[in-house]
């Protein structure tokens, strides 16, 4: 089983001293290739940095989290022109509109959005991106640049059915993190995930963040790893009533194409 980790935060703090065996436990669980999440102006330098360390196994995506939108400026913006031209970049974003934690203004975030559209428009690359609690702005201002890039993910999607069938009739792509494994406030996706068609579903752990509540037991550190993305292609795999290899091959061969990531050779 080989499987592809669309959304790895492998720059956050917690992986500096044990990033070597973090990938090489990934490996020995199936996890051959992970995009790196580039979601500020140095972790965007940073995840470029990683996926020349590991040519073939690590990517990278280069952009600015809603979160940290005020952080936005011209010489960031500069940045991200700079390292989108690099062969292990391979979308912009993480990028989008975050109206649940509000950690930048809702102006500032609409801008910054509209600012990173524009960089996937004129550089042809596939957009990495986040909404929570605002899916309404984030797509009209999608749809205005949605036929001038070659693809689109809905990281971490975690919305509506209505939200779903918009962002598929945008012809999106639809990533999903371990928030399916939480039986608490997962119920909703797990119907969900069955009318994704699998052409438009990708898996991602969003380490180290949401660690999979299925993992038994739960590592006392709480820190998630690309290596537990089997449970959420499990998960996913019982929920679409198909087996885990059928929903491992099909993601995989989808994040592939949407990424133009390398086939891997069988070591
Ligand atoms: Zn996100």
């Amino acid at each position: 089983m080989e499987l592809v980790d669309i959304g790895a935060n492998l720059t956050h703090e917690s992986f500096r001293h044990d990033l070597d065996a973090v990938l090489e436990r990934a490996r020995a669980h199936g996890v051959v290739q992970m995009v790196v999440t580039g979601a500020s102006r140095d972790g965007s330098e940073h995840a470029l940095a990683l996926a020349r360390a590991h040519p073939g196994v690590l990517y990278a995506t280069a952009g600015v989290h809603p979160h940290h939108a005020t952080d936005y400026d011209a010489d960031t913006d500069a940045l991200l022109r700079k390292l989108i031209v690099h062969d292990e970049v391979k979308a912009v974003g993480e990028t989008g509109l975050d109206y649940f934690r509000n950690y930048s203004p809702r102006e500032v975030q609409l801008r910054v959005f509209e600012q990173q559209l524009a960089i996937a428009v004129e550089h042809g690359k596939p957009l990495f991106l986040h909404q929570r609690d605002a899916h309404a702005d984030f797509l009209a201002l999608l749809r205005e640049a949605r036929d001038r890039v070659p693809a689109a993910v809905v990281h971490c999607f975690t919305d509506s059915r209505e939200a779903l069938y918009a962002y598929l009739d945008l012809d999106c792509h639809i990533g999903i993190t371990g928030w399916i494994c939480d039986e608490r406030r997962g119920t909703h996706l797990r119907e969900l995930v069955r009318e994704i068609p699998a052409h438009r579903l990708m898996l991602e752990t969003d380490a180290p963040y949401l660690l999979p509540r299925t993992v038994r037991p739960q590592p006392a550190h709480r820190r998630n790893e690309p290596m537990y993305l089997a449970h959420i292609c499990e998960e996913v795999a019982r929920d679409r009533g198909e087996d885990a290899q059928t929903t491992a091959a099909a993601s995989t061969a989808t994040a592939r194409a949407f990424f133009d990531l390398a086939a891997t050779i069988r070591g």
